[in-house]
């Protein structure tokens, strides 16, 4: 049996690998927010402390130090109110939100930079560097599993990074151009090489889960007719059975068997017995009306519904639609006494409060019997 959460797991690949990349970001996003406010945290305190004995001073500045190390933290905490209103999105679009939400992050963090640099009188710009590089490599630790996340982080450094060197006198531009385009390199090589692992263990996981699938699908079907087989109705009818006695729901169960089997096999060969199964299968699966009814086989030429919220009036019009439904069907059975065709027998059971499963279904095979008393071609609702 599949666990809730292989049941509900993405269909496709592609859907497989959004939803694993959301789900890793988001996890990123925990961790690289956390650090944030440790660097935020430590870098407050150090001013004060350097302010103190006079080290620290943000004259060159336009605004305050503290206003904004006081900006990064209030937009530090309005992150995870963001992140709930895009709770709700789906996997793609919520992967965009993300890389802009990135975008906007990486920028903050810019200016902040820039602003750790003009303030600190003891090397300053170097400190910057390094905090850059920390959040650099932290951010790919974080975001590797998507490209736009991650650079929609970059963007803003990078972006700074080589404006520097167009706009601002930097001494040997060209080594330092060269220096942003190395750190960018080894960012991305280091990139593709997790990613790589991440796909490959995604996709492992969706094969893994496709093969479970299958396989679970094949230890729930009758393999000649494709519908239910009696170990998953068996399963089905126990669920239904507690569920109707729970909410008070009606449950009817409709038992039926194919009329003069044995002589249609001996008339026109197994084969063409087979096929015919198949047919009644078919016509069943017309027969019922809403995705909560169940088709199986209980065995042999015996077939059983399950239908769920079902009182008797309403089993009864399903059985009637199956016995019209292979009237109008016509399969040939020359060998049989009721009809020209291909015809079945019907017993139906509506659960009553306190009935246990054998009960139920020994009222249905009961109700069957009668049928073919009666004259087959027919059903009988069980009192
Ligand atoms: P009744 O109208 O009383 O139900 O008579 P019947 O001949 O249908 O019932 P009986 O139980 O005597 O025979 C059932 C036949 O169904 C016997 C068996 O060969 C046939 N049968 C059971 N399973 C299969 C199957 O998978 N394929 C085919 N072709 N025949 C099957
Ligand atoms: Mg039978
Ligand atoms: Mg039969």
């Amino acid at each position: 049996m599949l666990s809730e959460a292989q049941r509900s797991a993405p269909l496709t690949l592609t859907e497989h690998l959004d939803s694993a990349r959301r789900e890793a970001i988001a996890r990123g996003m925990v961790w690289f927010w956390l650090l944030n406010w440790l660097v935020v945290l430590f870098l407050s305190i150090r001013y004060e402390v350097y302010s103190q004995v006079g080290l620290a001073s943000d004259d060159s500045l336009p605004w305050r130090f503290q206003s904004e190390l006081a900006l990064v933290m209030v937009v530090l905490l309005l992150l995870p109110v963001v992140s709930l209103f895009c709770d709700h999105l789906q996997d793609r679009l919520w992967l965009r939100m993300a890389a802009l939400v990135m975008v906007l992050w990486g920028g903050l963090w810019t200016l902040h930079i820039y602003t750790i640099g003009q303030v600190e009188l003891r090397g300053g710009v170097s400190y910057a560097n390094g905090i850059m590089r920390l959040n650099l490599l932290a951010a790919l630790i974080a975001f590797y599993p998507d490209r736009k996340v991650f650079y929609g982080y970059l963007l803003g450094p990078m972006t700074v990074g080589v404006g520097l060197e167009l706009f601002l006198r930097v001494d040997f531009p060209q080594i330092y151009l060269l220096g942003v385009l190395f750190g960018v390199i080894a960012l991305e090589v280091g990139r593709r090489m997790l990613h790589r692992w991440f796909e490959l263990a995604i996709m492992r996981e969706h094969e893994n889960l496709t093969l479970l699938r299958q396989l679970d699908q094949l230890a729930k079907q009758d393999s000649l007719t494709g519908v239910a087989n009696r170990r998953h109705f068996n399963i089905e009818l126990d669920r239904a059975l507690v569920h109707s006695q729970e909410s008070g729901a009606p449950l009817s169960l409709i038992l039926i068997d194919v009329d003069y089997f044995k002589r249609f096999n001996d008339h026109y060969g197994h084969q063409v017995g087979d096929m015919c199964l198949k047919e009644v299968a078919q016509a069943l699966n017309r027969a019922v009306r809403t995705p909560s009814d169940l088709v199986a086989r209980y065995g042999g030429e015996e077939f059983v519904l399950l239908l769920p919220n079902t009182g008797r009036q309403a089993a009864a019009s399903v059985a009637q639609r199956l016995q019209d439904g292979l009237a109008s069907l016509q399969l040939e059975h020359l060998a049989s006494d009721v009809a020209p065709w291909v015809t079945v027998s019907q017993g139906i059971a509506c659960s009553v409060s306190g009935e246990g499963v054998s009960q139920l279904l020994e009222r249905a095979d009961q109700a069957l019997y009668r049928a073919k008393e009666s004259g087959r071609n027919q059903f009988c609702v069980s009192e």
